[in-house]
C-alpha cells in the first residue's frame, strides 16, 4: 500500500523494502533493476552504505514509484554537515560540501599555527636558559 505520507528522507533499506514488498520482488529482480549484484542489494539494505550516484537511483525509483518526487533530487547530502546541499555546493569528487571543507581548512590552519606558537615558546625558553 502507498505510504500515507512520502518521507523526505528514507534509509535505502526502507526504500527497497517498500519497492521489494509493493511490485513483490525478489532481490534478483532489485539487482537486475539497479544494475548490480544481489549481494550489493543486501549490502545496502543492511548497512545503509551506498555510494551517491547508487543512492540517486533508489531514491528516483521510490519517489517515481510512489508517484511523487523527490525534494532532494538537485541536492546531495554532505558527509559533513549532513545537511542536503546543491550540487553545486560540491566540488567534483568531493563528499562534502565547501562550506565543510573551507571550515576542515580553517581548522587545519588554527591547529598548524598553535602548534607552531608551542614551539616557538619551547625554543624562547631553551633560549634564554642557554643565554
Ligand atoms: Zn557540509
Amino acid at each position: 500500500m502507498p505510504l500515507p505520507k512520502l518521507p523526505e528522507d528514507p534509509s535505502v533499506s526502507e526504500m527497497i523494502g517498500w519497492i521489494a514488498s509493493r511490485y513483490r520482488m525478489s532481490k534478483a529482480d532489485l539487482a537486475r533493476m539497479y544494475q548490480t549484484t544481489q549481494s550489493t542489494i543486501h549490502y545496502w539494505a543492511k548497512t545503509g552504505k551506498i555510494s551517491y550516484k547508487n543512492l540517486r537511483k533508489v531514491r528516483s525509483s521510490f519517489y517515481y514509484l510512489n508517484n511523487g518526487r523527490d525534494p532532494h533530487a538537485d541536492e546531495r547530502r554532505c558527509e559533513g554537515c549532513e545537511r542536503w546541499q546543491p550540487v553545486g555546493s560540491f566540488r567534483e569528487g568531493k563528499a562534502i560540501c565547501r562550506a565543510c571543507e573551507n571550515k576542515k581548512t580553517l581548522e587545519h590552519y588554527r591547529k598548524h599555527r598553535e602548534e607552531e606558537l608551542k614551539r616557538r615558546k619551547a625554543k624562547n625558553w631553551y633560549n634564554r636558559k642557554a643565554n
